[in-house]
């Protein structure tokens, strides 16, 4: 009987030590990937944080783990070689074209959330998970389980910080009324749902069928108070009108749009970027961001963002603006066209493979390389003396430059490359940076492909020649 009280024991001990728990410790040092994690909400559950070494996009292989999923997820890898790389920047997909919603009081039209009220009104899903806020503004996002169109609605913005989306996955798990879920999130954790239990999160969920939609994403805040302190440096909104931001976003005419929240109706303010102080860049973008591979979402089904879509300054405005939506597989078409034959998606123009039919104007190379060399990041890695300065240009000056600067940018799907190449190689650098050799297991084979053209400019910018 001792033996067998002292097996019993062994066995307890044991299964405590084998069996984690989700973490409910403090952001972010209580996580595995320490100040690299983006909050992604795996670790805050027990179905997650079991596979949390598989999953994380921020150990271990990293984010260069979500390529190995693609076959699994998509049927397919990403097809791309030198001389095509569409695949490469816009990830697996049979088609990027463009489209507009009719969702009022979106971030941008509600491209994302149409085809989301969509899909739920069409009794193809039980339930819809997405990142909604607490408040308006800068409420801190949280996910939301959405069984109506009111739930679906709370996701309408985009949050400026990071959302612990997947947080919520034990709930979904332990609710049997839960078997077709429809999953909306930004890359980071899409890669951490798909490798839930080396890549079967359908089976770890209890669930018959796992839907996602995504969103593009890039440069998140790591937290609403770091997005409150940047909206705060905007000329125009300032401190006293912070709170009153409804949405904001970097637009491809150099500045920074905002909406806010008026006496009567909505206003817009459009600093140009150059107005902000250089000192706001770093400490508004999470450490996970700057490590971050996955700005084309590539393992979900379709995918809804902005920066391919033509910007007409003098015309569109972000309310109305075309967006960018890649459908990746035939799970990510059946949602579209559901979406289009409710009314609440329109598609405005197709593009085909590659968005090859889609406007696309300029040469990226010049911009890109002037980019990366005035990023504050960069210079901040590269430049051992260099300390950003406290004050943006005054705005005369800076609207005059951005308009000089608009004129010769890229546009349409060449300013996506742009967009892409200038974020992947800053993030190559600061990945060398801050993981040493681990960069080269965390980053994927896609973004080096990506990068591969600017490696003499950036060597230039690594070793500039003696003055
Ligand atoms: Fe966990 Fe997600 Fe943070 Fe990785 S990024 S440590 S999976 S919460
Ligand atoms: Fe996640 Fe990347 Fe978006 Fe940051 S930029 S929140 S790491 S998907």
């Amino acid at each position: 009987a001792a033996a067998a009280v002292l097996l019993l024991a062994a066995a307890e001990a044991l299964s405590t030590t084998t069996t984690p728990r989700a973490i409910t410790g403090a952001w972010p040092q209580a996580f595995p990937a320490k100040d690299l994690c983006s909050n992604c909400g795996l670790c805050k559950t027990d179905v997650g944080i079991a596979s949390v070494t598989d999953s994380c996009a921020f150990i271990g292989d990293g984010m260069a783990r979500a390529e190995g999923l693609e076959e699994r997820v998509h049927g397919r890898s990403r097809a791309y070689d030198a001389s095509n790389l569409d695949e490469a920047y816009f990830g697996v997909h049979d088609e990027i074209l463009l489209a507009r919603g009719n969702v009022g009081g979106a971030q941008w039209t509600g491209v994302a959330t149409g085809i989301a009220l969509a899909w739920l009104e069409a009794g193809e899903v039980d339930a819809v998970v997405v990142a909604g806020s607490s408040e308006d503004g800068f409420g801190s996002p949280e996910p939301v389980l959405c069984r109506t169109k009111e739930d679906v609605l709370r996701g309408r913005r985009v949050k400026p910080s990071l959302c612990p989306s997947l947080a919520i996955l034990d709930q979904v798990r332990d609710d049997a009324s839960i078997k077709r879920l429809l999953f909306c999130g930004v890359g980071c954790s899409v890669q951490a749902l798909r490798g839930i239990n080396k890549g079967d999160p359908v089976k770890a969920l209890n669930l018959d069928e796992l839907y996602v939609l995504g969103t593009h994403c890039v440069d998140n805040s790591p937290t609403p108070e770091a997005a409150k302190k940047f909206v705060s440096t905007l000329p125009g909104v300032g401190e006293e009108r912070a709170d009153d931001v409804l949405a904001y976003e970097f637009m491809a005419d150099f500045r920074v749009h905002a909406r806010l929240r008026g006496s009567d109706e909505e206003e817009t303010v459009k600093p140009a970027y150059m107005t902000l102080p250089p000192s706001i860049g770093v400490p508004s973008i999470a450490p996970s961001c700057f490590s971050c591979f996955d700005y084309t979402n590539g393992l979900a089904d379709v995918v809804v963002g902005y920066m391919g879509a033509p910007f007409d300054a003098k015309r569109d405005e972000m309310t109305t603006a075309p967006l960018m939506v890649t459908v990746r597989n035939e799970r990510g078409r059946r949602m579209l066209d559901t979406a289009v034959a409710s009314g609440r998606v329109e598609i405005l123009q197709r593009g085909g493979v590659g968005g090859r039919e889609l406007p696309s104007t300029g040469d990226r190379r010049s911009i890109t390389v002037k980019t990366v060399q005035g990023d504050s990041m960069v210079k901040t890695l590269l430049e051992p003396d260099f300390v950003a300065g406290n004050q943006g240009a005054p705005p005369f000056v800076a609207n005059i430059l951005a308009d000089v600067i608009a004129r010769t940018l890229p546009t349409g799907l060449e300013f996506a490359r742009y967009s892409i190449d200038y974020h992947y190689i800053r993030n190559q650098l600061f990945c060398d940076d801050r993981m040493g050799t681990r960069a080269t297991r965390h980053v994927p084979s896609y973004a080096r492909a990506i990068c591969e053209p600017y490696a003499e400019d950036v060597e230039a910018l690594k070793n500039p020649p003696p003055p």
